[in-house]
């Protein structure tokens, strides 16, 4: 097995490594660090909770080591893009762990804080640099930043940056960055367009990747439970909630709105839910992620896009209370749980309406997702059910290049009454939850 000490890696950043209690590189780790150290441009499919921000930060990290130089002010020696504050936040926080022991400066912007404090940030110069591309442009436009300097640039869940309408932001960031510049892309998803994305910025790039586009994690345990309602769904929920009382259950809903009154029902049931969606402040989402993180709310509700790229984790449970609309988002969001080898449980609620989407997901999976309880409803066209304005399905047509079921779980097929999840609460939390200084690395 490779170790860390095998890939070349600064003693420094191999004490940062100790120090931060992780024992062996990861598999995308084990594959990504030797190649960006070769100088070669990387495209990576691997979902958060891979080690994903060590596989790109750690030799990034190493390289602007040796290279002598500060940033000059005003201006950036690495970029790195991600599509939401809380993942930039994420990354930022990581890489101050790897860097620690060396003089290298992490600096972030992101929107929904105040931008004058950033710029000022800027003033000096910054080594490595995470940003939402919306506000680095805001930044650029400002002349408080430059990036003529940076000849690293590193696309963060690059197939949410898509979905987010960031293709343009990318576009006028991309061209002003220095030349010769290394790129390194990482998707969790590789539909066409990601295709495109690297041709347009990446040069001969490698591939790696740690699990078949489309397929979800080996140690996930899927399974639907039909509902002929939402009423029903609620009361679905709160029953599979009961069952295990000491699971960290994320579940998933369509709409800020539809998230914040689910939320309410589950603290009316008793459970301590936080929810984190559009409708939030930054300030408030943080409160409810570190509720959640600390075990001080054991359910949170969120939306696709509150919810992308946060590492959350010790999550055993993942609740599809809506279907996405975007077949893709399903493998995003089982991708939540099951974790660092642990196991995980997938339950999705299904109504006659979402059958329509639930068909899609199993043909971007490649795989039928086992029935484990409540009576098939009949088949709903979307569109002919009030739906406040939304349209039917979208994203049939994106199709991610698809994977087998290689050894996937799966919940055995149960009696439609019963649906009970599998395995126990406790155990399985404390067996996700990540030792040492894995811990130490989410709180700082
Ligand atoms: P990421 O996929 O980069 O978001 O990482 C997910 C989590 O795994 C983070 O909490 C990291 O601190 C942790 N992690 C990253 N690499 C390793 C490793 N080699 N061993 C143990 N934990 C790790």
């Amino acid at each position: 097995m490779t170790k860390f000490s095998d890939l070349g890696l600064d003693p420094k950043l191999l004490a940062a490594i100790e120090g931060a209690g992780y024992d062996t590189p990861s598999p995308i780790q084990a594959q990504a660090i030797p190649l960006v150290l070769s100088g070669r441009d990387v495209m990576g499919l691997a979902q958060t909770g891979t080690g994903k921000t060590a596989a790109f930060g750690l030799p990034l990290i190493h390289t602007l080591m040796q290279q002598p130089g500060k940033p000059m002010p005003k201006n950036v020696r690495a970029l790195i893009l991600a599509p939401t504050r809380e993942l930039v936040g994420q990354i930022a926080d990581n890489l101050k762990i790897y860097a620690k022991g060396t003089k290298l400066f992490v600096g972030t912007v992101v929107g929904g804080l105040s931008i004058n404090k950033q710029a000022q940030m800027l003033t000096k110069g910054v080594d490595i640099l995470v940003a939402t591309p919306g506000r680095l442009i805001d930044l650029m436009d400002r002349g408080a930043v430059r990036l003529d300097q940076a000849t690293f640039l590193v696309l963060d869940e690059a197939d949410q940056m898509l979905d987010m309408g960031f293709i343009h932001a990318l576009r006028q960031i991309a061209p002003k960055l220095g030349t010769p510049r290394q790129t390194m892309l990482f998707s969790a998803t590789m539909p066409k367009l990601m295709e495109e994305l690297s041709r347009s910025y990446l040069t001969n790039p490698a591939k790696v990747q740690v699990a078949t586009p489309g397929k979800a994690a080996d140690k996930i345990t899927q399974g639907v439970h039909w509902a002929q309602s939402k009423g029903e769904k609620v009361e679905l929920l709160i029953k599979y909630l009961s069952k295990e009382p000491d699971a960290l259950s994320l579940v998933f809903g369509r709409t800020k709105h539809g998230s914040e009154k689910l939320k309410r029902q589950l603290e009316d049931a008793g459970f301590k839910a936080v929810s984190i969606h559009g409708n939030k402040s930054q300030g408030q989402r943080d409160r409810a992620l570190q509720a959640f993180r600390d075990g001080a709310a054991r359910v949170l509700v969120a939306t696709d896009v509150a919810a992308r790229g946060i590492d959350i984790p010790g999550v055993s449970h993942v609740y599809n209370f809506d279907l996405p609309e975007v077949p893709e988002n399903y493998v995003h969001r089982i991708g939540r749980t099951a974790r660092a080898g642990a196991d995980g449980d997938a339950i999705a609620f299904v109504t006659g309406d979402e059958i329509g989407l639930l068909k899609q997901i199993q043909k971007v999976m490649k795989v039928d997702i086992p029935v484990i309880g409540g009576e098939r409803p009949e088949e709903v066209e979307p569109e002919k059910k009030q739906r406040g304005g939304r349209g039917g399905p979208r994203g049939g047509g994106r199709g991610a290049s698809g994977g087998g079921n290689g050894g996937q779980r799966q919940h055995k097929p149960k009696s439609a009454s019963q649906g009970k999840p599998a395995n126990g609460g406790q155990q399985k939390r404390n067996r996700n939850r990540r030792s040492g200084g894995g811990g130490k690395a989410r709180a700082a």
